[in-house]
């Protein structure tokens, strides 16, 4: 994953150094050796990444982040800070003013490029996600909820012996979440078999065999139940090769078993937050395209979604040489119900009468909601007798048993009349599908005009 890389250091040989490294991975990379560069470049060019010597400047390196994080321009940038000798306190500071990780100097050539590659996997995602917020929005959809709808589940792996479990209690104090512990061996039977759907795993297996996480994280994020939770693993240390493979693998963070418990609790909290984004707007543009498809009152398809899968059933007409069948229901006398028994007992009668053609249809048959209280019905490999047969029993079916009204309020008997027409007979096909429901509709009204609750057939041929 090529990027644009901006190192911000006054030392040259450093930003020598770290530039033929970043340059031998096919990175683009500038640099900066004046505040006044930093600020200037991270607007003009907008890189991927920003590395960033803690001493930069004077020691004002974790300052300048959190200017760079405070301008609407580069806010978004992560910053990578580069350290040699950040105490505890001075690593939550520069974590609070935005950093999106450290590394130790002098950088070991294997904790650099794959912290390099998971800051720009980040970046890239998040960038993704901001795209397609801005889509959702443009297309009308809900903006994701804010608050978090339910605690966060956190799944915490450890082998024989257990690190430093001080965050835990803090974690659960903090945050509202439910917590399971989990040996490596057991993990991936029971997140299944609680159907637990982890917002967060922390792996932190036996310190002696750290491969064996990584076997663990590569299974956690080839499983549906796992793959979509950020996984955090406790290492032995930050930098060894374990730690290293660990990002490449797919964990989100990798952190040394001796992190001191505040940065632990803030790292674990904004991998949530994350998590939790992606999430909201996952459901949102899902809950949209469906709302763009289905009905929402019946939770059939809607036209919308009915006409373009009826030319795919006829394109497949064609190749296959089958007919295929439209239908148009339309319930009888309906505004009467309304009339007498309300709106919403029209719509209890609604809902049912599509359940029960629903039931009455065979699963790769289409049923839509295509008007207030019209339905449309699409068969493939359907011709002209099958047709007739299935429009029949959809008619029976809705007149058979009355329909009760909730509360004990009585029974609502309802009818149907039904237009259909088959395409596909004999090679025949006519030009576009809104013919063949142009035909079922006028199939419809005649059905109507001769006295309702009856079937008719429309012209069938081309
Ligand atoms: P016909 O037998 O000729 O089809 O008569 P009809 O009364 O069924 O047809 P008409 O077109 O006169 O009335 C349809 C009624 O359907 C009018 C409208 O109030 C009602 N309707 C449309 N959408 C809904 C809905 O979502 N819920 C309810 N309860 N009624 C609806
Ligand atoms: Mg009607
Ligand atoms: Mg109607």
């Amino acid at each position: 994953m090529a990027g644009r890389i901006l190192i911000a250091d006054d030392v040259a040989t450093n930003r020598i150094i770290l530039k033929v490294r970043l340059s031998a991975a096919s990175y683009n990379v500038s640099h900066a050796s004046t505040q006044t560069d930093l600020l200037e470049l991270a607007q003009s060019q907008q890189p991927d990444l920003i590395v960033l010597n803690s001493s930069f400047q004077n020691d004002r390196g974790i300052d300048l982040c959190h200017d760079l994080k405070q301008n609407p321009k580069t806010k978004t940038i992560p910053i990578l800070i580069i350290a040699s000798d950040l105490n505890p306190a001075e690593r939550l500071a520069a974590l609070h003013a935005g950093a999106c990780d450290f590394l130790e100097n002098p950088i070991i050539d294997k904790g650099l490029l794959p912290r390099i590659r998971n800051s720009l996997r980040v970046r890239s995602i998040q960038k993704e996600l901001r795209l397609r917020r801005g889509t959702a929005t443009e297309l009308g959809f809900q903006e994701p909820a804010a608050a978090f709808s339910h605690p966060a589940q956190v799944v915490v792996v450890r082998g024989a012996i257990s690190p430093d479990d001080g965050w835990i209690t803090t974690f659960e104090n903090t945050t509202p979440c439910t917590l399971y512990h989990f040996s490596p061996a057991q993990v991936l039977d029971q997140v299944i078999q609680q159907k637990i759907n982890p917002d967060i795993i922390v792996i932190a297996p036996h310190a002696e065999h750290q491969s064996d996480g990584l076997c663990l994280l590569s299974e956690l994020r080839s499983r549906s139940e796992t793959r979509r939770a950020a996984i955090i693993i406790v290492d032995k240390t930050d930098e060894s090769h374990q730690g290293v493979s660990a990002f490449d693998l797919g964990a989100n963070d990798v952190v040394p078993s001796d992190i001191p418990k505040a940065e632990f609790i803030f790292r674990l909290t904004r991998q949530l937050e994350r998590k939790k984004k992606a999430d909201q707007l996952r459901n949102t543009l899902n809950d949209g395209l469906r709302m763009a498809m289905v009905d929402p009152l019946t939770g059939l398809f809607n036209r919308r979604y009915a006409l373009p899968y009826l030319s795919r059933v006829a394109e497949k007409s064609k190749i296959s040489g089958n007919p295929f069948t439209v239908m148009v229901l339309d319930l009888d006398h309906f505004k009467r119900i309304n009339d007498t028994y309300g709106h919403a007992t029209g719509d209890h009668v609604l809902c049912e009468v599509a359940r029960r053609l629903q039931a009455n249809l065979r699963n790769i048959d289409l049923i839509a909601r295509i008007g207030g209280e019209e339905f449309l019905v699409v068969m493939p490999d359907t011709g002209i007798k099958s047709a007739r047969r299935t429009a029949e029993r959809l008619r029976r079916i809705t007149q058979k048993s009355p329909i009760k009204i909730p509360g004990d309020a009585g029974e609502i008997s309802i009818t149907t009349s039904i237009g259909v027409s088959v395409g596909g007979l004999d090679g025949k096909f006519p030009a576009d599908v809104e013919t063949m429901v142009e035909r079922a509709d006028q199939a419809l009204l005649g059905a109507k005009s001769t006295g309702r609750n009856q079937v008719t057939m429309g012209q069938s041929a081309a």
